[in-house]
């Protein structure tokens, strides 16, 4: 077996890894990368690989830094087919059609301004008609399903309580005489968030690749202390008639966000002030969670069951058409506007950030990871100019980071998963995690498990197993 990693090594964005056996070429994951704007542009247009050679792709979750290269991998070549769970290829079909949607209305945006200064013009990486190809590959499966992807190679998903459909992959290869097993922990979740299962406890494995996001960090636990966190957040906004901006992928901490407010108006904490869900998808996402309640936690599917639609209430509006979102940019507070992308580099939160970024009322919240060199990245590390759409833009909204939302586990989470598996595998290679917070789990891993071989890989670098 040999792996190679083309991308999410020792960085967050682009993952994607192969896994290279006597006769067949598996590709884990096929991620778009996000970041300085001419990188992205040489790492998405560079595969990394020849797409012909891949026989088939076994994808963790929807999150397009884990999807958004597949239609450029169907583009150049790839027959194969996509194996999925099933949750997984009806978000991810929404979220390429969106990632395809943005760039070409974010392409035409920098053209116009660009045309001026006579700069070379951008183009989207695919389109909607791309994305369609590559969703006739998709091959839904159940969690704990044994699929044969290529001969003598079967896979199987066990959720990873991340989003919605989220799975560690676990392939299996038999040779003669011997079978070695690859466990793909994909992007982990936590327990006890609302919505979702728990991560499933992992099966045992030869090799493990592993995230490592929070590698370094720990989450603040206590679910009481992110209410607390958001009551108060919601309170200086009726004081100070504040727009709060909350820059969020279209699935996950979206939900979950209106659902801790409904439960603060439901407990009588806070008068309710006006959402706005301004995401196009946001009632599409809204539907594929209707349509998967086989990756409901208890407590959703009863409460699905009671209420019908844990999401709709008299203050939240979902926002679809453009006019409606640019209504939003001249509105008065207090309000609250959820909008993606999540780590501000696309999408109509750019928009919402540009009108509302100069009033010292307003509050940027963060619910989610920021990679190197985003938008999100600068504002969460306090620069006071960022440049939006290329204009250097003063920034005087106060920025505030909510940590307890993260959908990924943390430094304690990570070391209990690899304790959790029996027995130890002989590798592990730490991948999705910024150098710092890679090589800090890798130590600690390492002290606890003196036996085992810890890789954090390099941007193209392959390894023998
Ligand atoms: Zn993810």
């Amino acid at each position: 077996m040999k792996l190679s990693f083309h991308g999410a090594a020792r960085s967050v964005t682009g993952s994607r890894h192969m896994v290279e056996l006597p006769g067949c070429k598996l590709l884990l994951d096929c991620g778009l990368f996000q970041g300085r704007r001419e990188e992205a542009l040489r790492q998405n247009q560079d595969l990394g690989f020849d797409p012909h050679s891949i026989n088939a792709v076994l994808l963790s979750h929807a999150h397009v830094d884990h999807s958004g290269a597949l239609p450029m991998l169907q583009k150049h070549g790839f027959t194969g087919k996509v194996h999925l769970t099933r949750a997984t290829a009806d978000l991810a079909e929404l979220m390429l059609e969106d990632s395809a949607r943005v760039q070409v209305s974010d392409c035409s945006y920098v053209n116009k301004k660009e045309q001026r200064k006579r700069k070379a013009c951008v183009r989207p990486f695919y389109n909607i008609d791309d994305v369609r190809k590559v969703v006739r590959r998709f091959e839904g499966t159940r969690y704990g399903d044994l699929i044969k992807v290529a001969p003598r190679v079967t896979a199987s998903f066990h959720d990873a309580g991340h989003i919605l459909g989220s799975a560690t992959i676990r392939v299996k290869y038999t040779g003669r005489g011997n079978t070695t097993t690859l466990l793909f922990s994909g992007d982990l979740g936590r327990s006890n968030m609302p919505i979702l299962r728990d991560p499933e406890p992992p099966p045992p494995c030869d090799v493990l690749i592993l995230e490592s996001t929070y590698g370094d960090r720990l989450h603040e636990a206590d679910r009481a202390v992110m209410k607390q966190q958001a009551l108060d957040l919601l309170n200086h906004a009726k004081l100070h008639k504040s727009k709060i901006i909350v820059p969020a992928f279209a699935v996950g901490r979206t939900q979950e966000l209106v659902m801790r407010i409904k439960e603060l108006v439901g407990e009588g904490r806070l008068d309710p002030i006006p959402i706005y869900i301004d995401s196009p998808m946001a009632s599409r996402v809204t539907d594929v969670f209707r349509r998967h309640p086989e990756c409901y936690d208890e407590e959703t599917t009863k409460t699905f069951t009671v209420s019908g639609d844990l999401f709709a209430s008299r203050y939240i509006h979902f926002v679809s058409s453009p006019e409606e979102s640019m209504r939003l940019n001249n509105m008065k507070g207090p309000c609250v506007i959820i909008s993606a992308s999540g780590m501000c580099e696309g999408g109509r939160v750019v928009h919402h950030l540009k009108h509302a970024i100069q009033d010292e009322a307003n509050v940027i919240v963060f619910v989610g990871f920021q990679a190197e060199h985003t938008l999100g990245r600068k504002l969460v590390e306090g620069w006071d100019v960022v440049p939006i759409f290329g204009v250097p833009t003063r920034r005087r909204a106060k920025v505030v980071t909510f940590n307890g939302f993260s959908a990924h586990a943390d430094r304690q989470d990570l070391l209990a998963y690899v304790r959790a598996i029996t027995p130890t595998p002989s590798k592990i290679f730490l991948v999705h995690g910024e150098e710092r917070q890679a090589l800090s789990l890798a130590a600690a891993i390492q002290a606890e498990h003196s036996q085992v071989e810890v890789t954090v890989p390099h941007f193209g670098s392959s390894h023998e197993i």
